[in-house]
Protein backbone atom coordinates (compact mmCIF):
# COMPACT_ATOMS: atom_id res chain seq x y z
CA UNK A 1 0.00 0.00 0.00
CA UNK A 2 1.09 3.77 -0.77
CA UNK A 3 2.12 6.14 2.22
CA UNK A 4 2.87 9.70 2.21
CA UNK A 5 6.65 9.75 2.67
CA UNK A 6 9.44 13.11 3.49
CA UNK A 7 12.40 12.83 2.89
CA UNK A 8 14.86 15.18 4.85
CA UNK A 9 18.44 15.17 3.46
CA UNK A 10 18.94 14.24 -0.37
CA UNK A 11 22.64 13.54 -0.18
CA UNK A 12 24.77 10.76 -1.74
CA UNK A 13 22.64 8.25 0.37
CA UNK A 14 19.63 10.09 0.65
CA UNK A 15 18.60 10.29 -3.19
CA UNK A 16 18.60 6.90 -4.03
CA UNK A 17 17.17 5.55 -0.81
CA UNK A 18 14.21 8.18 -1.82
CA UNK A 19 14.54 6.61 -5.12
CA UNK A 20 13.47 3.23 -4.38
CA UNK A 21 10.66 4.55 -2.39
CA UNK A 22 9.00 5.93 -5.17
CA UNK A 23 9.96 3.09 -7.43
CA UNK A 24 8.13 0.87 -4.67
CA UNK A 25 4.93 2.90 -4.99
CA UNK A 26 5.32 5.76 -2.24
CA UNK A 27 4.66 9.44 -2.64
CA UNK A 28 7.93 10.85 -1.75
CA UNK A 29 8.75 14.93 -1.13
CA UNK A 30 12.45 15.51 -0.67
CA UNK A 31 14.12 18.59 0.74
CA UNK A 32 17.66 19.48 1.11
CA UNK A 33 19.19 22.57 1.89
CA UNK A 34 21.34 22.14 -1.31
CA UNK A 35 19.73 22.97 -4.29
CA UNK A 36 22.42 21.17 -6.62
CA UNK A 37 20.86 18.34 -4.73
CA UNK A 38 17.10 19.22 -5.19
CA UNK A 39 17.47 19.24 -8.86
CA UNK A 40 19.66 15.90 -8.64
CA UNK A 41 16.88 14.38 -6.60
CA UNK A 42 14.15 15.56 -9.51
CA UNK A 43 16.17 13.91 -11.76
CA UNK A 44 15.82 10.31 -9.92
CA UNK A 45 11.91 11.04 -9.80
CA UNK A 46 11.93 12.84 -6.11
CA UNK A 47 9.82 15.03 -5.73
CA UNK A 48 11.06 18.16 -4.28
CA UNK A 49 9.41 20.89 -2.05
CA UNK A 50 11.36 24.58 -1.16
CA UNK A 51 11.63 24.06 2.61
CA UNK A 52 11.15 20.94 5.28
CA UNK A 53 8.02 22.05 6.31
CA UNK A 54 6.55 22.17 3.39
CA UNK A 55 7.71 18.43 2.51
CA UNK A 56 6.25 17.15 5.91
CA UNK A 57 2.65 18.69 4.91
CA UNK A 58 0.41 15.41 5.10
CA UNK A 59 3.02 13.04 5.38
CA UNK A 60 2.48 9.23 7.35
CA UNK A 61 6.60 9.09 7.84
CA UNK A 62 9.40 11.77 7.73
CA UNK A 63 13.33 10.15 6.88
CA UNK A 64 16.00 11.91 7.82
CA UNK A 65 19.50 11.48 5.84
CA UNK A 66 21.54 14.24 7.02
CA UNK A 67 25.72 14.12 8.26
CA UNK A 68 25.46 14.34 12.13
CA UNK A 69 23.54 14.48 15.32
CA UNK A 70 23.68 18.21 15.21
CA UNK A 71 21.87 18.45 11.82
CA UNK A 72 18.93 16.08 12.85
CA UNK A 73 17.87 17.60 15.91
CA UNK A 74 18.34 21.12 14.42
CA UNK A 75 15.91 20.06 11.59
CA UNK A 76 13.11 18.24 13.64
CA UNK A 77 13.33 20.23 17.20
CA UNK A 78 14.35 23.80 15.85
CA UNK A 79 11.49 26.46 16.54
CA UNK A 80 9.91 26.06 13.19
CA UNK A 81 11.80 22.65 12.38
CA UNK A 82 9.74 19.87 10.97
CA UNK A 83 7.93 18.34 14.04
CA UNK A 84 6.21 21.86 14.66
CA UNK A 85 4.70 21.03 11.26
CA UNK A 86 4.08 17.78 11.40
CA UNK A 87 0.86 16.40 11.22
CA UNK A 88 -0.49 14.60 14.02
CA UNK A 89 0.28 10.47 14.41
CA UNK A 90 3.06 11.19 11.45
CA UNK A 91 6.19 8.18 12.54
CA UNK A 92 9.90 10.09 12.72
CA UNK A 93 12.87 7.93 10.93
CA UNK A 94 16.15 9.24 11.41
CA UNK A 95 18.72 6.85 9.15
CA UNK A 96 22.03 9.11 9.43
CA UNK A 97 24.96 8.04 11.46
CA UNK A 98 24.79 10.06 14.36
CA UNK A 99 26.16 9.49 17.99
CA UNK A 100 23.72 7.61 20.77
CA UNK A 101 23.14 10.10 23.16
CA UNK A 102 21.92 12.75 20.52
CA UNK A 103 19.84 9.63 18.82
CA UNK A 104 18.44 8.94 22.64
CA UNK A 105 17.76 12.66 23.34
CA UNK A 106 15.95 12.63 20.29
CA UNK A 107 13.70 9.65 21.30
CA UNK A 108 12.76 11.78 24.17
CA UNK A 109 12.16 15.09 22.16
CA UNK A 110 10.16 13.10 19.31
CA UNK A 111 8.21 11.07 21.50
CA UNK A 112 7.73 13.88 24.24
CA UNK A 113 5.89 15.64 21.05
CA UNK A 114 3.74 12.95 20.29
CA UNK A 115 5.39 11.10 17.41
CA UNK A 116 6.61 7.95 17.31
CA UNK A 117 10.52 7.96 16.54
CA UNK A 118 13.13 5.11 15.49
CA UNK A 119 16.55 5.41 15.18
CA UNK A 120 17.39 3.49 11.95
CA UNK A 121 20.89 3.97 10.62
CA UNK A 122 22.14 2.09 7.39
CA UNK A 123 25.26 -0.23 6.31
CA UNK A 124 25.84 -1.01 2.26
CA UNK A 125 27.08 2.33 0.65
CA UNK A 126 26.15 4.07 -1.97
CA UNK A 127 26.34 0.80 -3.94
CA UNK A 128 23.06 -0.62 -1.36
CA UNK A 129 21.27 2.45 -1.52
CA UNK A 130 21.23 2.39 -5.19
CA UNK A 131 20.41 -1.34 -5.10
CA UNK A 132 18.26 -1.41 -2.17
CA UNK A 133 20.03 -4.01 -0.41
CA UNK A 134 20.94 -2.07 2.70
CA UNK A 135 20.97 -2.99 5.99
CA UNK A 136 18.62 -1.51 8.12
CA UNK A 137 19.55 -1.32 12.34
CA UNK A 138 16.36 -0.15 13.72
CA UNK A 139 16.36 1.00 17.83
CA UNK A 140 13.05 1.46 19.53
CA UNK A 141 9.74 0.08 19.91
CA UNK A 142 9.03 -2.81 17.56
CA UNK A 143 5.71 -1.59 17.00
CA UNK A 144 6.83 1.73 15.78
CA UNK A 145 9.20 -0.91 13.22
CA UNK A 146 6.10 -2.98 11.89
CA UNK A 147 4.21 0.44 10.92
CA UNK A 148 7.08 1.62 8.70
CA UNK A 149 8.55 -2.23 7.58
CA UNK A 150 6.77 -1.79 4.49
CA UNK A 151 8.82 0.96 3.56
CA UNK A 152 12.30 0.18 4.83
CA UNK A 153 11.72 -3.19 2.67
CA UNK A 154 11.63 -0.90 -0.43
CA UNK A 155 15.27 0.24 0.38
CA UNK A 156 16.72 -2.61 2.46
CA UNK A 157 18.29 -6.66 1.99
CA UNK A 158 17.91 -6.92 6.15
CA UNK A 159 16.40 -5.87 8.42
CA UNK A 160 17.22 -6.03 12.16
CA UNK A 161 15.56 -4.70 15.25
CA UNK A 162 18.63 -3.88 17.29
CA UNK A 163 16.58 -2.85 20.42
CA UNK A 164 15.87 -0.35 22.55
CA UNK A 165 16.43 3.95 21.99
CA UNK A 166 19.83 4.34 20.57
CA UNK A 167 20.71 0.50 19.98
CA UNK A 168 20.69 1.23 16.21
CA UNK A 169 23.23 3.82 16.45
CA UNK A 170 25.36 1.38 18.87
CA UNK A 171 25.23 -1.49 16.27
CA UNK A 172 26.28 1.38 13.51
CA UNK A 173 29.12 2.74 15.58
CA UNK A 174 30.39 -0.82 16.13
CA UNK A 175 29.92 -1.90 12.35
CA UNK A 176 31.50 1.28 10.80
CA UNK A 177 34.47 1.04 13.05
CA UNK A 178 35.29 -2.63 11.51
CA UNK A 179 34.68 -1.04 8.22
CA UNK A 180 37.19 2.00 8.57
CA UNK A 181 39.99 -0.28 9.82
CA UNK A 182 39.47 -2.82 7.24
CA UNK A 183 39.81 -0.42 4.42
CA UNK A 184 43.22 0.87 5.96
CA UNK A 185 44.17 -2.19 5.93
CA UNK A 186 42.62 -3.40 2.56
CA UNK A 187 44.58 0.04 1.01
CA UNK A 188 47.50 -1.14 2.69
CA UNK A 189 47.45 -4.97 0.86
CA UNK A 190 46.39 -3.49 -2.69
CA UNK A 191 49.28 -1.26 -2.90
CA UNK A 192 51.21 -3.93 -1.54
CA UNK A 193 49.82 -6.57 -3.81
CA UNK A 194 50.43 -4.12 -6.77
CA UNK A 195 54.28 -3.58 -6.03
CA UNK A 196 54.94 -7.21 -5.60
CA UNK A 197 54.02 -7.59 -8.88
CA UNK A 198 51.03 -8.73 -8.93
CA UNK A 199 48.28 -8.60 -11.10
CA UNK A 200 45.17 -6.75 -9.56
CA UNK A 201 42.15 -8.54 -10.88
CA UNK A 202 44.15 -11.59 -9.77
CA UNK A 203 44.50 -11.10 -6.85
CA UNK A 204 41.39 -9.56 -6.10
CA UNK A 205 39.86 -12.64 -7.57
CA UNK A 206 42.03 -14.97 -5.33
CA UNK A 207 41.36 -12.47 -1.68
CA UNK A 208 37.84 -12.00 -2.12
CA UNK A 209 37.81 -15.80 -1.93
CA UNK A 210 40.56 -16.21 0.55
CA UNK A 211 40.69 -15.12 4.44
CA UNK A 212 41.37 -11.76 3.10
CA UNK A 213 38.21 -10.83 1.90
CA UNK A 214 35.86 -8.49 3.56
CA UNK A 215 32.84 -6.39 2.54
CA UNK A 216 35.11 -3.29 1.96
CA UNK A 217 37.27 -5.84 -0.25
CA UNK A 218 34.40 -6.97 -2.13
CA UNK A 219 32.64 -3.23 -2.88
CA UNK A 220 35.72 -0.52 -2.70
CA UNK A 221 38.63 -2.27 -4.03
CA UNK A 222 40.46 0.34 -4.60
CA UNK A 223 42.46 0.17 -7.62
CA UNK A 224 40.46 1.36 -11.03
CA UNK A 225 39.13 -1.18 -12.76
CA UNK A 226 38.49 -3.87 -10.88
CA UNK A 227 35.46 -3.47 -8.46
CA UNK A 228 32.32 -1.67 -10.39
CA UNK A 229 31.43 -0.09 -7.24
CA UNK A 230 34.44 1.49 -6.07
CA UNK A 231 34.75 5.13 -6.18
CA UNK A 232 38.33 4.62 -7.44
CA UNK A 233 36.81 4.41 -10.56
CA UNK A 234 34.91 7.72 -10.31
CA UNK A 235 38.36 9.66 -8.73
CA UNK A 236 36.94 8.89 -5.39
CA UNK A 237 33.69 11.42 -6.23
CA UNK A 238 30.39 10.72 -4.50
CA UNK A 239 30.62 7.53 -2.00
CA UNK A 240 31.38 7.53 1.60
CA UNK A 241 33.36 10.68 2.43
CA UNK A 242 36.68 10.48 4.18
CA UNK A 243 34.95 13.77 6.74
CA UNK A 244 31.69 11.11 7.64
CA UNK A 245 34.09 8.58 8.08
CA UNK A 246 35.96 10.16 10.67
CA UNK A 247 32.54 11.25 12.25
CA UNK A 248 31.89 7.74 12.54
CA UNK A 249 35.74 6.69 14.45
CA UNK A 250 34.92 9.68 16.23
CA UNK A 251 31.96 8.27 17.33
CA UNK A 252 33.28 5.09 18.30
CA UNK A 253 36.13 6.49 20.21
CA UNK A 254 34.14 8.24 22.10
CA UNK A 255 31.92 5.08 22.90
CA UNK A 256 34.93 3.58 23.28
CA UNK A 257 36.23 6.15 26.46
CA UNK A 258 32.11 5.91 27.54
CA UNK A 259 32.57 2.08 28.16
CA UNK A 260 36.28 1.84 29.23
CA UNK A 261 37.12 0.17 25.92
CA UNK A 262 41.01 0.93 24.87
CA UNK A 263 40.71 1.04 20.82
CA UNK A 264 44.27 1.70 19.57
CA UNK A 265 43.80 0.33 15.57
CA UNK A 266 40.27 2.80 15.28
CA UNK A 267 42.48 5.19 16.99
CA UNK A 268 45.36 5.18 14.61
CA UNK A 269 43.17 4.62 11.45
CA UNK A 270 41.41 7.75 12.77
CA UNK A 271 44.95 9.86 12.49
CA UNK A 272 45.23 8.17 8.94
CA UNK A 273 41.77 10.02 8.14
CA UNK A 274 42.94 13.96 9.92
CA UNK A 275 45.59 13.65 7.80
CA UNK A 276 44.03 12.73 4.67
CA UNK A 277 41.57 16.02 6.17
CA UNK A 278 43.86 18.44 6.73
CA UNK A 279 45.38 17.72 3.20
CA UNK A 280 42.08 18.62 1.57
CA UNK A 281 41.00 15.08 0.65
CA UNK A 282 37.73 15.56 3.11
CA UNK A 283 35.20 15.55 0.53
CA UNK A 284 36.81 12.48 -1.16
CA UNK A 285 35.55 8.70 -0.93
CA UNK A 286 37.40 7.16 2.47
CA UNK A 287 38.74 4.48 -0.25
CA UNK A 288 41.17 7.55 -1.34
CA UNK A 289 42.97 6.26 1.14
CA UNK A 290 44.92 4.24 -0.87
CA UNK A 291 46.91 7.46 -1.77
CA UNK A 292 48.15 8.04 1.50
CA UNK A 293 49.70 4.66 1.09
CA UNK A 294 50.72 4.70 -2.04
CA UNK A 295 52.84 8.56 -1.39
CA UNK A 296 50.25 10.16 -3.70
CA UNK A 297 49.49 12.06 -0.75
CA UNK A 298 52.67 12.62 1.09
CA UNK A 299 51.76 12.05 4.75
P1 LIG B 1 25.86 13.73 2.09
O1 LIG B 1 26.75 14.77 2.65
O2 LIG B 1 26.02 13.29 0.67
O3 LIG B 1 24.31 14.19 2.27
C1 LIG B 1 23.84 14.89 3.37
C2 LIG B 1 22.87 15.95 2.83
O4 LIG B 1 22.21 16.60 3.92
C3 LIG B 1 23.56 17.06 2.03
O5 LIG B 1 23.02 17.06 0.71
C4 LIG B 1 23.24 18.34 2.80
O6 LIG B 1 23.02 19.45 1.97
C5 LIG B 1 21.97 17.94 3.51
N1 LIG B 1 21.64 18.73 4.70
C6 LIG B 1 22.43 19.08 5.75
N2 LIG B 1 21.71 19.73 6.70
C7 LIG B 1 20.43 19.78 6.23
C8 LIG B 1 19.21 20.29 6.75
N3 LIG B 1 19.15 20.89 7.94
N4 LIG B 1 18.09 20.17 6.01
C9 LIG B 1 18.13 19.56 4.80
N5 LIG B 1 19.24 19.04 4.25
C10 LIG B 1 20.38 19.16 4.96
O7 LIG B 1 25.96 12.49 3.08
P2 LIG B 1 25.56 10.96 2.80
O8 LIG B 1 26.75 10.23 2.30
O9 LIG B 1 24.28 10.91 2.06
O10 LIG B 1 25.34 10.47 4.31
C11 LIG B 1 24.19 10.83 5.08
C12 LIG B 1 24.26 10.08 6.41
O11 LIG B 1 24.30 8.67 6.16
C13 LIG B 1 25.51 10.38 7.25
O12 LIG B 1 25.17 10.36 8.60
C14 LIG B 1 26.43 9.23 6.90
O13 LIG B 1 27.39 8.98 7.92
C15 LIG B 1 25.46 8.10 6.73
N6 LIG B 1 25.89 7.00 5.85
C16 LIG B 1 26.57 7.24 4.70
C17 LIG B 1 26.95 6.17 3.89
C18 LIG B 1 27.73 6.37 2.60
O14 LIG B 1 28.30 5.40 2.08
N7 LIG B 1 27.76 7.58 2.03
C19 LIG B 1 26.61 4.86 4.26
C20 LIG B 1 25.88 4.65 5.42
C21 LIG B 1 25.52 5.73 6.21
Amino acid sequence: FQMKVAWIGLGNMGTPMAANLVAAGHQVTGFDLSEAARDHAAEQNVGVATSAAEAVKDVDVVFTMLPAGKHVKSALADAGGILDHLPAGALVVDSSTIDITTARELHEIVTGRGFPFLDAPVSGGVSGAQAGTLTFMVGGPEENLEKVRPLIEAMAGRIFHTGGPGSGQAAKCANNMMLAVNMAGLAEGAVLAERLGLDPKVFYDLASVSSGESWALRTWYPVAGVVETAAVNRDFEGGFAVNLMRKDLGLALEAGESTDTDLPVATMVSTFLDQMIELGWGGKDTASLVRLVDGTITR
